[in-house]
């Protein structure tokens, strides 16, 4: 069986962070990309608030030059997905695409989190026809039509601006009466003529025909309903970190983040370490995510040193 001093599952900033760091520090490490290579930066435009750019980067670029940064010391990138972890056995037994085996040493696990959908059938039927949950990679394809956004974060208000760029209208259904969004996103989106924000909406039923989605049912908090006439339904609600694996083997929160000791990247099994969104429900940012994939490759530096 291949064997392996750290392995790092996941390839957004934390886990390329962790990388540099463990590559650096002649760990050798092998990182798993997972399903999304890039993790959820590659969905985003343009990255403006990373220190070093300037004139901001674009959230493709930035994975592919940190991937780079990883590979120039040596981190071994590969594309597979972990299936399995075992963690009862020394060294762990780590399972890639449900074959090959590997055991590691150390494990530093940073799969991050991934977009939450409403739950209706509609919006399940539409999937991939008209839904989404991430403008930067499907807005395109609804250049000068009407689009729907649902949120009131950062995010919706960041999707809702992105896509009055390229689309015709814009509806922003908001559920509260008021937007959570940072006051600058507010305030670019108040300023969007073609953003229209519908406060105190939730969604009924995403409508369309074969061809896809073709409009959205609105219930407001009155109690009246409207229906509103659009080609894109984008989710903007949050996300759930991708913690599958681990349940009933690491310690999670309640909403399935995986629990640290504070102040470090330790995890409650000696030799697994987390970092990035994963384990981080509050800050959630690239930079941030950074910063925890650097801890947990120095924690797991010293773990093995002191094995
Ligand atoms: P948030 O959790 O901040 O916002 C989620 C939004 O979706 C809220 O308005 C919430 O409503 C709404 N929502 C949740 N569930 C439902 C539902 N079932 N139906 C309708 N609406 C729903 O998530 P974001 O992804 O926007 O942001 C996450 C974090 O990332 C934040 O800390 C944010 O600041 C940050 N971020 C920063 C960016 C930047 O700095 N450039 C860009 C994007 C995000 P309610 O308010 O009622 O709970």
């Amino acid at each position: 069986m291949e064997q392996t001093k750290c392995l790092i599952i996941g390839s957004g900033p934390a886990g390329y962070t962790a990388a540099i760091y463990a590559s650096r520090a002649n760990l050798s490490p092998i990182v798993y990309e997972g399903i999304e290579p890039g993790g959820q930066l590659t969905t985003t435009t343009e990255i403006e608030n990373f220190p070093g750019y300037p004139e901001g980067i674009s959230g493709t670029e930035m994975m592919a030059q940190l991937k780079q940064q990883a590979q120039r010391f040596g981190a071994d990138v590969r594309f597979g997905i972990v299936t399995d972890v075992e963690f009862d056995s020394r060294p762990f037994v780590v399972t890639i695409d449900g074959e090959k085996k590997i055991e590691a040493e150390a494990l530093i696990v940073a799969t991050g989190a991934s977009a939450k959908y409403l739950g209706l059938e509609s919006e399940m039927k539409f999937r991939g026809q008209g839904v989404s949950a991430c403008a930067t990679c499907d807005g395109f394809f609804y250049r000068k039509q009407d689009v729907a956004v649902v949120g009131g974060g950062d995010t919706a208000c960041e999707e809702a601006t992105y896509l009055a760029s390229i689309c015709k209208q814009v509806y922003l259904i908001v559920r509260k009466p008021f937007l959570r969004a940072s006051k600058a996103m507010q305030e670019r989106v108040f300023n969007t003529p073609n953003i229209k924000v519908m406060f105190e909406y939730n969604t009924v039923e995403v409508l369309g025909d074969e061809d896809g989605v073709t409009g959205a049912r609105l219930r407001h908090a009155s109690g009246e309903e409207t229906t509103i006439d659009i080609m894109g339904f984008f989710l903007a609600i949050g996300h759930h970190p991708n913690t599958e694996l681990f349940k009933g083997k690491l310690e999670l929160d309640e909403e399935g983040y995986i629990k640290t000791i504070p102040g470090t990247s330790k995890t409650n099994i000696e030799g697994v370490f987390a970092a990035g969104d994963v384990k981080d429900p509050h800050y959630r940012q690239a930079i941030t995510a950074a910063g925890s994939g650097c801890i947990a490759a120095l924690d797991c530096e010293r773990y093995l040193l002191s094995k």
